[in-house]
């Protein structure tokens, strides 16, 4: 799903005279579809140009770095799927090896098909594509750090709150 949002989201952004290097990602999910995105639009959490939003929805943002202009795709796909969550329940059963062989098997038959309805299915049965308008993506604030008041471990400044570091802030 991933790999079709990212094309989407090339295809779109192109379309509407985007500077592909100037694009910065935001995901509101950290699922496998997040790898999708960063291997084929470049837009990576190492570099800088992917924000985990973490809102907990299939939605995904490309914005123009300056303008905030961009384009949001948001997978609908996900919202008729495995409704008895069958599936799902079954997957986590697969990865801890817990399905007996038949079962596996049929299980495993069945991830390929859904695969592969995934990516020849036509891009309006899986997502919405829409234009969006909006401030530009916050800046990551560069790599200036300081002391945290309690551990005396150097974090990032503006993570740091009165002083204090978010891991010691967790374990108040
Ligand atoms: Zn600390």
């Amino acid at each position: 799903m991933g790999y079709r949002v990212a094309l989407a989201a090339l295809d779109e952004t192109a379309r509407r005279g985007m500077d592909p290097t100037t694009l910065v990602a935001t995901t509101g999910n950290d699922t496998c579809a997040v790898d999708g995105i960063q291997s084929v639009t470049g837009c990576t959490f190492g570099k800088r140009n992917l924000i985990p939003a973490l809102t907990g929805k299939p939605a995904y943002l490309w914005q123009d770095a300056r303008s905030g202009e961009g384009v949001r795709i948001y997978v609908h796909y996900w919202e008729q799927f495995d409704r008895e969550e069958t599936f799902r329940s079954r997957m986590s059963e697969w990865k801890l090896g817990c399905l007996p062989t038949p079962e596996a098997k049929a299980f495993e038959a069945e991830h390929e098909r859904m695969i592969a309805d995934i990516l020849e299915a036509p891009a309006e049965t899986l997502f919405r594509v829409t234009p969006y308008s909006g401030p530009p993506p916050a800046r990551s604030g560069g790599f200036a750090a300081s002391p945290c008041a309690k551990c005396g471990e150097h974090a990032k400044q503006s993570l740091l709150t009165d002083g204090i570091c978010r891991e010691c802030r967790s374990r108040e």
